[in-house]
């Protein structure tokens, strides 16, 4: 039976709509398979009673008319979840159980879908390689030395090792995109506001984005179209009417026409990245689409303005965290500034207080006009180039990251080189526009990469029949060992 955990999320839902699958032996065989994958450290909670009951009422009273019926999903651990703890990967929050669910996951619920744990990721979602974790790192699925990416790392391995049919996770600066590449995995984030912020624990604000890690394409836009939707209680949410991802999902891209720009040739990229990019070039011409060179000049500054933007963001966000409001306090100190302090140095781990440190610096009187309001300017230079490539192509190609997933441990103790790794993806949420990463091929380590696809403001069904066409094209089969099994 374990074979069902190989399925696509699409596969699940249709047997299950055709009543072939009991909602119960779906989840029992991804229990079964999320306790043979501990080593993998992908899981910070595990809400497996929960998921067996809420398979077997479905199974009772099943109603297929949603599109998530009876399916049970791992959540990153960034997302509120009502009754089951939710940690954001810190201490901080070990022991915070939130009394209110998350809009998107409560949009998920209401798609007939329901929890099965919640997943790893780095300390408030602050890093590429899952490695900031207080719950300890996770490790590619892929390969036993090497990190998933992050900050969503928990997320990729679990839909790469077949724990969860699909999950959801949030991308600030590349935290969908970045791990779906290092996993041989799906991986979209959507146009800021599309999906309700309400319930995410926050980063940086202006950034934030949830959006799905998927083992496909169609997979994907089933999730999105799931996910999605207006809501109230976050201000910056887009009012507008649902879209049928998945009905609507073509391979006809046939006339679109596809920009390339010239600025994400970096210095030091791989070989092998290039080739893959000229292969996907290649795929998009025969497939009809027309390729088109484009500059965006402001890319080289777009890494040093979102690590001013999102650590002021975050600075201010995590303000939060002072032993009172929540999660934890020290009980150290004689007075109460003394237990801010002590509740602080002790609660956050070191890469969050290097992005504090930070943000409170570029936000503080004297430097605010050098850095703060000189990176928003840089920030809307770089929102520019977008738009004016917009008005001459509907999509742009570029590689999802500038190298495959790296060894754990390798770039830990070098911010620097860390940060590096979001090149590409950084100025898609500097500019609130959509992207996906699609796996595409396998470097000389047998490790995989991605490309990625950036859209118009609100374009996910183009990006989405466009990724759809060229996976159909790529081909790519994830070739999993399970090492972590013995
Ligand atoms: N790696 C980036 C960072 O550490 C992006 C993180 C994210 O998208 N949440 O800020």
């Amino acid at each position: 039976m374990s074979e069902l955990t190989n399925k696509s999320l699409t596969e699940l839902v249709s047997l299950i709509k055709t009543k072939e699958l009991k909602s119960e032996d779906i989840t029992k065989d991804f229990i079964d398979n999320c306790n043979k994958g501990e080593k993998l450290n992908a899981f910070v909670t595990n809400a497996f009673d929960h998921a067996l009951d809420k398979a077997k009422n479905f199974d009772k009273n099943p109603n297929l008319n949603c599109l998530l019926p009876g399916i049970p999903l791992a959540v990153k651990d960034l997302f509120c979840t009502e009754g089951v703890r939710t940690t954001a990967g810190s201490k901080m929050l070990e022991n915070f159980i939130p009394n209110y669910e998350s809009t998107v996951t409560n949009n998920l619920w209401s798609e007939g879908a329901f929890l099965l744990g919640k997943l790893n990721c780095d300390e408030f979602a602050m890093g590429s390689s899952n490695e900031t974790s207080y719950f300890g790192n996770v490790i590619n699925p892929l390969k036993d030395n090497v990190v998933p990416g992050g900050s969503s790392g928990g997320s990729a391995a679990a839909v790469c090792a077949n724990l969860t049919p699909a999950t959801i996770g949030t991308d600030t600066g590349g935290s969908i995109r970045q791990p779906a590449s290092f996993t041989g995995t799906v991986g979209l984030k959507p146009t800021y506001g599309l999906c309700s912020r309400w319930g995410i624990v926050a980063f940086a604000s202006s950034l934030d984005q949830a959006g799905p890690m998927t083992k496909n394409v169609s997979d994907c836009a089933l999730m999105l179209e799931a996910m999605v939707g207006f809501d109230p209680k976050d201000s910056t949410s887009i009012n507008k009417k649902k879209e049928n991802y998945s009905k609507n999902l073509s391979k006809d891209i046939k006339g679109l026409k596809i920009g390339i720009p010239k600025e994400y040739r970096v210095d030091g990229m791989p070989s092998q990245i290039e080739e893959l990019w000229d292969k996907g070039k290649k795929i998009l011409k025969e497939e009809g689409a027309e390729i088109i060179d484009i500059s965006l000049p402001h890319t080289e500054y777009a890494l040093p303005t979102y690590y001013i933007v999102a650590p002021a963001e975050a600075s201010s966000n995590l303000a939060r965290y002072d032993g009172v409001k929540y999660g934890f306090r020290s009980s150290k100190g004689a007075n109460l500034i003394e237990m801010y302090e002590n509740t602080r140095s002790e609660g956050f781990g070191d890469e969050v207080k290097r992005r504090i440190l930070i943000g409170t610096y570029v936000l503080s009187s004297g430097y605010y006009d050098a850095y703060y309001l000189k990176a928003q300017k840089v920030r809307q230079l770089i929102k520019r180039d977008f738009d004016q490539s917009f008005k001459n192509v509907d999509a742009i190609l570029t590689p999802s990251t500038p190298s495959s997933a790296f060894q754990i441990g390798e770039k830990k103790d070098d911010p620097i080189s860390m940060y590096l790794n979001d090149v590409f993806t950084v100025p898609v949420n500097l500019a609130g526009v959509p992207a996906i990463s699609i796996p595409a091929g396998l470097d000389k380590n047998k490790l995989p990469l991605g490309l990625q696809l950036i859209g118009k403001p609100l374009a996910e069904q183009t990006l989405l029949n466009i990724a759809y066409s060229m996976e159909d094209k790529i081909n790519f089969k994830l070739d999993l060992n399970k090492w972590w099994e013995n």
